[in-house]
């Protein structure tokens, strides 16, 4: 590592610890997960700048600090099994690998899952399977999952999403109308299996969870 590598990992963490982001799991896996790997092109210079950036199929990376966060808030224990609805670049699917037992990643955009499975690859980040499809339906063969993660807004929390969820199980993940601001709130599964408990996190903005596969 350069020293100017250096001073930008240090600044990175820096600006995560100030917008919330304290435990020190979730910082040892956003020191270990180098941005820049996911995202291309002149943006690849912004990677360590606290905003979301453009990525393929018209789709955004999510700010670092709303990645870290949302993570945080998911409280992802190692032996844990996860499912994230969104892969986006995989940045954050490899940030909860470093997390958790196994990740299930999926999205609708075969271009951007193919991306991310070589990206895993080539960082031999080998606890999480890609898939592409509609994740509003979720994982029925994979779950119940011990987290689930969210990375699209839909208007309310998809019920197969909540049905995949062990019973205290934890998902977080933004809701509202699309062009609004929109709120990330955490259900948690009550372990007796007496219902959902929902707290609201933080108001965000996240691109809309669609219905159906592209034609890509
Ligand atoms: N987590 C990503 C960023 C996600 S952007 C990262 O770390 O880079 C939101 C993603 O959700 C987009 O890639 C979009 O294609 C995907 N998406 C939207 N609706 C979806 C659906 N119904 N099922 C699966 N993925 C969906």
């Amino acid at each position: 590592m350069t020293p100017e590598d250096a001073t930008r990992k240090m600044q990175f963490l820096f600006q995560l610890r100030q917008k919330g982001v304290t435990d020190t799991r979730v910082l040892k896996a956003m020191e270990a997960i180098d941005r820049g790997g996911f995202v291309q092109g002149h943006f690849a210079a912004r990677a360590y700048e606290d905003m979301p950036l453009p990525i393929a199929s018209g789709q955004t990376i999510s700010q670092p600090s709303v990645v870290g966060l949302m993570t945080q808030a998911l409280s992802v224990q190692p032996r844990d099994t996860v499912l994230e609805i969104g892969t986006g670049s995989g940045y954050q699917a490899a940030i909860l690998g470093e997390l958790a037992r196994r990740v299930y990643t999926i999205d609708r955009f075969r271009t951007l899952t193919r991306e991310a499975e070589a990206r895993f690859a080539a960082l031999g980040l080998t606890n999480i399977t890609v898939l592409t499809g509609d994740g509003s339906f979720g994982l029925p063969d994979q779950g119940p999952f011990d987290r689930i993660l969210v990375t699209a807004a839909a208007e309310d929390p998809p019920g197969p999403l909540l049905q995949q969820l062990k019973l205290g199980g934890v998902m977080v993940l933004p809701v509202g109308q699309s062009d609004a601001v929109q709120s990330l709130i955490k259900v948690t599964r009550r372990a007796d299996g007496a219902g959902f408990d929902y707290d609201e996190i933080m108001p965000v903005r996240f691109v809309p969870l669609i219905d159906g596969l592209p034609r890509d």
